[in-house]
């Protein structure tokens, strides 16, 4: 079953009850652009962040020659010298072009280049601009980055930024993390962290917000090889999607055309993803070859010269300035892309809507049941319960019916559910139900957590 684009509504509406999402500073009326998570939500983002870092840091893929290369992290601050952001291009350039209607009653402004999907606040059925009261101004440039003051005077000199991305922060500790570890061409440093962007239209839930959060990699390694790490990543993140459940008919790598690079990159490929709000597939993660664009800003910026952080192949005295490979990534969207993947809706189920979370990225993996609170059921279920919870992340609930029960647990994505029941008491078993078919089956007590270990992969 497909999820179609009224579905959308539903998810958001799923998203809010179950405390997966909710607007932020809702009970003020809200904030365009910034969300909150919630007790499930912030679980699932958590397991995106862990997988990543797992997959990327801890225990990246060999490389395409077939070798292991070092993979590093840091976690650089969100407001960093201006410097920074002069050398990057930001100031100068992190702009979109922007609109505005001057129509009484509607002062809406819009990205120009998005006109086309940006509804007409005045007349929604319409696209800003196809309106007959539409009067849009000619378009000028609106830089994203939000600006704040740093210390007690605020004039131009205590100007400060929110990064509107955290690749900076890992450009300008490069050096830091080559002359404090043995890191050696070719290697990654990844980060994970929050970015800010002053975005003209936030829109379709958290997919554009103003607030948001990246997992970035900056993958450094000598100009000749560049284009093999550049194919290589492109290929890895795309299966590291697959990996956690996202369709492949679903993704689509879309190499951007000429006109479309930024001045500084050789190449791009923007993964792309099918959500339900669109009938284009958008943007989840983008692979640039940035070159050696960013090392020589900042080290003309901050040396004087462009070659200032160049390094020295040992085997061969070659002295290069390293090619950058970014794949970078965004937790929000694929935190969406997860959950609109995941959702389901069977009306022939007692819970009709249930998420088919990837088993790593399931918020809760078990959840334990006494099918009623006595008879010594509830004596049988809490040992059991604690003995899940060491490892991996339970649940116990005693409260309404089991069949609500286990419907709060499908809405959540729990995997399974173990209920404690008069046979246990008889022969020792309990009941196993799982979450994507609704099938039930019997197993010993004792082997509960060895059977979520196996059957989750865990
Ligand atoms: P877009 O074209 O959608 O504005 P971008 O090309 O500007 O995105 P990048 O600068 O490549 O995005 O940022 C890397 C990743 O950060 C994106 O692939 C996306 O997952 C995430 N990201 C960027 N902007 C936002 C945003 N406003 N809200 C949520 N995630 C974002």
């Amino acid at each position: 079953m497909s999820v179609e684009k009224k579905d959308m509504e539903k998810i958001v509406a799923l998203c809010r009850r179950r405390g997966f999402i909710f607007g932020s500073s809702e009970i003020y009326g809200g904030i365009g652009g910034f969300w909150d998570y919630g007790p499930l939500g912030v679980e699932l983002k958590r397991n995106i962040k862990d997988a990543w870092w797992e997959d990327m840091v801890r225990n990246p893929p060999i490389g395409p020659d077939g070798k292991e290369f070092q993979m590093v992290g840091v976690d650089c601050s969100i407001i960093m010298n201006p410097k920074v952001w002069e050398a990057s291009g930001h100031v100068g350039g992190f702009s979109d072009p922007m609109v505005d209607c001057k129509t009484d009653g509607c002062k809406g402004r819009f990205r120009e280049d998005q006109l086309c999907e940006s509804p007409c606040p005045l007349k929604p059925s319409k696209m800003a601009g196809d309106f007959e009261k539409c009067a849009l101004t000619e378009a000028r440039e609106f830089n994203l980055m939000f600006q704040t003051h740093v210390g007690a005077l605020q004039d131009n000199s205590s100007v400060a930024y929110l990064r509107p991305e955290t690749a900076q922060g890992i450009f300008a500790n490069f050096k830091n993390v080559m002359d404090s570890t043995r890191v050696r061409i070719p290697f990654g440093i990844a980060q994970i962290g929050k970015a800010f962007r002053n975005e003209i239209n936030p829109r379709n839930f958290t997919f554009r917000s103003r607030e948001f959060e990246q997992m970035e990699i900056e993958f450094f390694c000598h100009p000749d090889e560049s284009k093999m790490w550049y194919e290589f990543w492109r290929e890895v993140r795309i299966k590291w999607y697959e990996s956690l459940g996202i369709r492949s008919d679903k993704l689509r790598p879309r190499e951007q055309g000429e006109e479309e690079l930024a001045h500084y990159s050789d190449a791009c490929t923007d993964i792309e993803y099918l959500f339900p709000f669109s009938e284009e597939t958008q943007e989840l993660e983008g692979v640039a070859h940035r070159g050696s664009f960013d090392l020589n800003a900042h080290g003309k910026a901050s040396k004087g010269k462009e070659t200032a952080f160049a390094v020295v192949d040992p085997a061969t005295n070659e002295r290069f300035v390293p090619h950058v490979i970014e794949p970078s990534a965004g937790v929000d969207r694929f935190t969406l892309a997860a959950i609109t993947e995941a959702y389901s809706f069977d009306e022939n189920r007692a819970s009709p809507e249930f998420m088919k979370f990837h088993p790593r990225l399931a918020p809760i993996k078990a959840a334990v049941f006494p099918l009623v609170g006595k008879d010594g059921m509830p004596d049988i279920a809490e040992p059991i319960y604690r003995d899940i919870k060491k490892r991996i992340p339970c649940q116990y609930d005693t409260k309404q019916s089991i069949g609500k029960r286990y419907a709060r647990m499908d809405e959540a994505g729990t995997p399974f559910c173990f209920t404690i029941d008069g046979q246990t008491k008889e022969d020792g078993t309990v009941t196993v139900r799982n979450r994507d078919d609704a099938s039930q089956d019997r197993i010993d007590k004792s082997r509960c957590l060895e059977f979520l270990q196996d059957q989750l992969g865990l």
